[in-house]
């Protein structure tokens, strides 16, 4: 049945022999102990959740849930979290989650900039986390807005002032009491920001009962492991009338053509893809597969658990805190949680005490050690610490004080997670059924092909995901010297130099965490290359009208203004119109964004032109790496004229998904590009240059690296281009079969398509068929439809890859072009164009065993429309989904417990 052409092994390496570099590269990470907090915590994930999420391709290979009635599952996790996150804040409503804490902090700032936008200036706490701090900074540079950093309790708030944000507990541990903040804010006008850490708040009241309109945060410590900097979900939470403004994506609940519960995108006309410059931010990929396994590790250990978890770990703080200030070292005052902030007598003596530990401690500049204790932490860790300090090693700790937990006012009052969900889920068992169950209504590569275009639904090889769950990787903290890194500072070495060979750049970062931060941080490169030059008016940004969502709505973050491009019939960008953009905006060029080939599905004959002809106005040449998986080893972005490029390593290079996320978008760039690129705060990387933080972590999402580490490894340069060969000629045979069924809208100059191609369906809409019918036909069929109505209406784009085999391809052929003749039967009056197989998809079992049938065509039509099917039927778990009710009616906690007995 395989009939995929293999890669050519060469000098590449084969499954075990990667596994086994991975083993020695993870043996040169040397596991310290991490105390150094900062919002990246030890953990423990269930082992439950680890193999039935983590290490299951029913979870981790879906997309975005794009088509609700077969991502139901998913849909529902992540309500489950939003609902999570939602009580643990004290707020109305969450997003689905965001990239990090640092960004999440920045996307606070931006929506006090969004609601307050005659303000200049934005107050935040001198205690915040140094990456978040940066990161705003980085955020806010494009604009004429003031942050102002100081000790918030002290600061003016006036009516300049559009917002604040500070960290509770604060970076050093102390927990501070934010009321009186927040009403001083509050009566002038301006927004309240907190960033939380998520654990701590089922101890201490929560930011909405103390008034707060944002709570923001990381969610790594529920049951993620910290590996050097992510992937893991952070959260953002609001009240309700600032729900339009928050970004990312919401899942919402709505009811189906049936009348049932079902969930849903909400708010879509916030995102990208419909507002474009005007979206609330340029997240795309988020975190979804982490905030999945988060919220089901706050379900396994319900609000009892969770608050003994906190509990403990306080009580490991407190008793910490008592040994250290009897043996006279100063902590410093206020309440704390779980993070102490110590003068010690001898700074030098702790410091090689630890080393000799190996324990990592925050050292802070004024001498202070900052001392953080985690889930995964016991009494033994405790004496360590306590004989790093004192010198005195502990052979029983059982003496260790177990102090009272009291913290007065500023204690939990508000009840969290009371929903039943919460609350039912605590044996292995039932959590084990509960993933399976979740997991049964979601479409993922598990059971078909997904030819989602631009999204490259290609294999994730398991052997590439071996490394997500090796300690060796997963337990680094990200802020650990560099030189206990070694192993991973060798992996970014090799993939880097990689990178640059199949981009044709002269040097890449690893920092950006998805391709949408790629981009910022791309326009951002360019942006200080212009500065830097004398050119700081070279702001507008050139977009085809073909872009992807995300690229206007990143210029608009980088403070671009954005002049539109006219495409051609043909899909290629129009050049008359670029030529009399480039003249008119010559003074002013900054950068053109293009994707290549092109987001038509073609290879653009003019590429090198248009480069040339924006460099000849002075202007830069981002190129949207996303369609790589078409060019690897065949053509290059440096070689053709771009300057910088980001590039989805979750779309080319391997990296899954999850559902919507996790991500990683490093970029290349030309060499003068290289002083431009982006810093660090706190770790100083390869490739580091002047411009500000786009991550929390300096490499980013490092822990799913090496997935495309071990995909090029394995691969070799004759394998990627053998899989870049592969999805063109899939793409090509496709297009070829489909051709005489429906329109291939658009084709190169020599007739042919690149690695994806877009379909019309236009004309079938007098008919009553739109292209939505088709993609809900095709799930009845089993299959996730290909990328609707984008970059052009009415259509389909479909991206095979190289994954699939043959028999695949056809099987999906097969499927649209009986939907083909699906439709003729309704343009010919067959069945009418008001109830028909199209119009009524998708069929849920339940619909079709019902009593009463009175539909004008056969059950066995609907559900077997195929005979294939009659052997391995996928069940969409609702009928069609109701937006507008959604969205009419926004719902974004999990629903009552009488709406799942129905
Ligand atoms: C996927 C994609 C992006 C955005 O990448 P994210 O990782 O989702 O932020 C940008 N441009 C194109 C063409 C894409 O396909």
């Amino acid at each position: 049945m395989r009939t995929c052409p293999r890669p050519t092994r060469g000098t590449t390496l084969a499954e075990s022999q990667v596994l086994r570099r991975l083993k020695q590269l993870g043996d040169k990470n040397d596991l310290f102990r991490s105390y150094i907090g900062m919002g990246y915590y030890g953990t423990i994930t269930p082992s439950v959740i680890k193999r039935c999420v983590l290490q299951n391709p029913g979870w981790y290979t879906p997309y975005t849930p794009y088509q609700a009635e077969v991502a139901q599952g998913r849909l529902e996790s992540l309500v489950n979290y939003q609902t999570m996150i939602q009580d643990l804040t004290g707020l109305d409503v969450s997003n689905a989650s965001l990239l990090d804490e640092a960004t999440a902090g920045a996307e606070a700032f931006s929506m006090a900039y969004s609601i307050n936008k005659k303000r200049n200036v934005f107050l935040v706490d001198e205690q915040l986390h140094p990456q978040t701090l940066a990161l705003i900074k980085t955020r806010a540079e494009p604009f004429e807005v003031e942050i102002r950093v100081g000790s918030i309790e002290d600061m003016e708030f006036n009516e300049d002032v559009m917002g604040c944000l500070f960290q509770y507990p604060d970076t050093r541990g102390i927990v501070r009491d934010f009321g009186d903040v927040v009403k001083r804010a509050h009566d002038v006008g301006a927004i309240a920001a907190c960033s939380a850490d998520l654990l701590s708040l089922t101890l201490l009241q929560a930011p909405g009962d103390f008034g707060c309109d944002i709570a923001v945060g990381a969610v790594q410590r529920f049951g993620i492991p910290m590996g050097y900097g992510g992937p893991h979900a952070a959260y953002i939470a609001t009240k309700e009338q600032h729900m339009r403004r928050l970004p990312g994506r919401i899942v919402g609940v709505t009811k189906d053509s049936n009348g049932n519960k079902a969930y849903r995108l909400a708010l879509q006309t916030r995102e990208t893809h419909i507002r474009r410059d005007k979206a609330t931010s340029n997240i795309c990929t988020a975190q979804a597969l982490l905030a999945n396994m988060s919220a089901l590790y706050g379900m396994y250990h319900g609000a009892d658990g969770l608050k003994q978890i906190a509990t403990r770990v306080h009580r490991l703080a407190l008793a910490t805190k008592s040994e250290l200030v009897s043996a006279g070292h100063r902590v410093s005052d206020g309440l704390f949680f779980d993070t102490l902030h110590v003068y010690p007598k001898d700074l030098a003596e702790v410091k090689a005490r630890a080393a000799d530990k190996q324990i990592n401690f925050r050292y802070f500049d004024d001498g202070a050690v900052g001392v953080s204790f985690d889930e995964a932490m016991t009494e033994r860790d405790v004496a360590d610490v306590i004989a790093v300090f004192t010198g005195v090693e502990r052979a029983d700790c059982s003496d260790l004080a177990c102090p009272e937990v009291d913290f007065g006012a500023l204690a939990r009052k508000s009840a969290f997670m009371t929903h039943p969900i919460f609350n039912t889920l605590h044996s292995e068992t039932e959590l084990m059924r509960y993933c399976k169950y979740l997991e049964n209504k979601d479409v993922s590569l598990v059971h078909s092909m997904i030819p989602l275009g631009s999204c490259t639904m290609k294999l994730n090889a398991a052997t590439e995901m071996e490394v997500v769950t090796m300690d060796e990787f997963a337990a680094l903290h990200p802020f650990a010297p560099s030189e206990q890194a070694k192993g991973y500072w060798e992996m970014f070495d090799e993939i880097t130099e990689d990178l640059c060979k199949i981009t044709g750049y002269d040097a890449v970062t690893m920092h950006p965490n998805s391709g949408a931060q790629g981009e910022l941080a791309g326009l951002m490169t360019i942006r200080g290359y212009h500065i830097a030059n004398g050119n700081p008016q070279r702001k507008v940004c050139l977009i085809p009208a073909s872009a992807h969502g995300t690229n206007p709505a990143t210029a608009a973050m980088a403070g671009m203004k954005i002049v539109a491009v006219k495409n051609c019939g043909d899909g290629a960008i129009d050049m008359d119109d670029l030529a009399a953009k480039c003249e008119k905006h010559s003074k002013e060029l900054g950068a053109i964004m293009v994707t290549y080939p092109s987001t038509y599905g073609v290879f653009d004959e003019n590429i090198v032109e248009i480069c040339d002809m924006v460099h000849k106005h002075g202007g830069q040449v981002y190129l949207d790496g996303a369609n790589m998986n078409a060019q690897c080893m065949l053509c290059r972005p440096g070689d053709y004229g771009a300057d910088v490029s980001h590039l989805n390593l979750h779309k080319t290079f391997c990296i899954p998904h999850g559902g919507g996320g996790p991500g990683m978008g490093p970029i290349g760039v030309k060499k003068h590009l290289i002083p431009h690129l982006p810093s660090h705060p706190i770790i100083e990387g390869p490739n580091q240059g002047s411009g500000g933080p786009i991550a929390a972590a300096p490499f980013g999402s490092s822990l799913i690296t090496p997935i495309s580490w071990s995909y090029i490894r394995m691969m070799g340069a004759r394998g990627l281009r053998n899989a870049s060969a592969v999805a063109v000629l899939h793409a090509n045979y496709m297009a070829d079969r489909l051709a005489e069924h429906y329109p291939v809208t658009y084709r190169g100059a020599k007739g042919r398509v690149a690695h994806e191609f877009v379909v019309s369906f236009a004309a079938f809409k007098k008919h009553g068929i739109l292209v939505q019918d088709v993609a809900k036909r095709l799930q009845d069929f089993g299959f996730h439809s290909p990328t609707m109505s984008w970059p052009v209406n009415d259509s389909l784009m479909i991206e095979p890859t190289e994954s699939e085999c043959k028999t695949e391809l056809d099987r999906f052929l097969d499927a649209l072009i009986t939907i083909r003749h699906e439709i003729q039967e309704v343009v010919d009056g067959v069945y009418p164009a008001e109830d028909n197989v199209l119009v009524n998809a998708p069929h849920t079992a339940g619909s079709l065993l019902a009593t009463e049938w009175n539909h004008s065509y056969s059950r066995d039509k609907a559900a077997y429309p195929t005979e294939w099917l009659r052997q391995n039927k996928f069940w969409p778990a609702v009928g069609r989904v109701d937006d507008k009710y959604g969205d009419q009616n926004v719902v974004c906690s999990c629903p009552p417990m009488e709406t799942y007995l129905d």
